[in-house]
């Protein structure tokens, strides 16, 4: 495994993470997940990322990984970085989600009782709240650092704008801010277009890009049809109506260019990803273990030639 520094910090992160937002729900298999969990830390995977609302049902990937800490990680705790958020529809009321304080140091508590921790690595605001004052959010992860519940403060889906108010805000309290999660990938590129990797690296903020692989569509999984038991076919966030033909040609030209690099398109779009100098680690999502090798395989070849990207950037631009 080859390990980042995040932005400025002192904290390296893996270039591969784990993410437990699918298949690690109550509705799924436990001893995959934790089979999963086991050969990611074998392989040097150290971060695992978990949010309040990750499952279905929501809370149950925190309650699943909390058993697996306790049955298989026990005495690594400090070998681990794992993270935590709040921000989307948790519970009923005006309190259950966006970024006041009263939700989330609730939902702070409430996840580290179902992690059965007493502290999260990284705790984030899951998305940038227009109607409540940054400060008060922010103010919320400055609070959550300073009372040992986490030891860094991150920030999910947030515009560059806002990202650059963010951190002003976060170091003025002495709390700087680690990290931020944007969806960032081959097929969706905004936080390069918009503003947001700079704004991170303006601020010496580290980037960890969630669903580097468009949740399977930069994979050979769609390449022959939609197989039984897919994303596409089993959760609401990808739709077997995206696998479309254009978009499976596209992936099916895209995976040329990887065998001719020696790899699968799953681990070019990985190391697209991690090409650009700004991103610390790209946070995978897997349904099986193979999955997890695959992307830790991509390590072994990360450069690319110009003519390669050449090539990439006339079926992506
Ligand atoms: P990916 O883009 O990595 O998609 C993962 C899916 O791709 C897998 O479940 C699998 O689908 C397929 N796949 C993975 N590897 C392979 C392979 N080698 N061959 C074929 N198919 C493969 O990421 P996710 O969308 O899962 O997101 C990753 C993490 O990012 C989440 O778990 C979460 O932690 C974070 N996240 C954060 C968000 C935020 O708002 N901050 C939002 C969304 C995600 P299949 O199940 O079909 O096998």
């Amino acid at each position: 495994m080859q390990y980042n520094r995040t932005g400025k910090s002192g904290l390296k992160l893996p270039v591969i993470s784990l993410g437990l937002w699918h298949n690690f729900g109550g509705l799924d298999n436990f001893e995959n997940q934790r089979a999963m969990c086991r050969r990611a830390f074998d392989l040097g995977i150290t971060h695992f990322d978990l949010a309040n609302n990750y499952g279905p049902p929501p809370g149950s990937a925190e309650t699943n990984f909390g058993k697996i800490l306790a049955s298989d990680f026990a005495a690594h705790r400090d070998e681990l970085i794992i993270s935590s958020k709040a921000g989307y529809h948790m519970w009923d009321g005006p309190y259950g989600e966006w970024g006041s304080r009263k939700y989330m140091i609730a939902s702070l508590n409430q996840s580290l009782k179902r992690l059965g921790l007493d502290y999260v690595d990284i705790f984030y605001s899951h998305r940038f709240d227009p109607e409540t004052p940054l400060e008060e959010t922010m103010g919320a992860l400055d609070f959550a650092v300073r009372s040992g519940k986490a030891l860094y403060a991150g920030i999910s889906n947030y515009p560059a704008k806002a990202t650059k108010e963010a951190a002003k805000i976060l170091k003025a309290m002495g709390t700087p801010c680690l990290i931020h999660q944007p969806r960032f990938n081959m097929l969706q590129q905004e936080p390069l277009k918009e503003g947001v990797l700079k704004a991170c690296d303006d601020n010496g903020i580290g980037v960890i890009c969630f669903s580097p692989l468009a949740q399977g569509l930069l994979t050979d999984r769609y390449l022959n049809g939609i197989p039984e038991g897919s994303r596409a076919t089993v959760a609401h966030f990808l739709k077997p109506g995206q696998i479309t033909e254009e978009v499976v040609k596209r992936s099916a030209a895209l995976n040329e260019i990887a065998k001719g690099r020696g790899q699968k398109l799953s681990q070019m779009a990985l190391a697209w990803v991690l090409s650009h100098k700004e991103v610390t680690s790209a946070l995978i999502g897997a349904s099986r273990v193979s999955q997890i090798e695959d992307a830790v395989n991509a390590i072994d070849k990360l450069d690319f030639t110009k003519a390669e990207l050449t090539k990439i950037n006339k079926l992506i631009a």
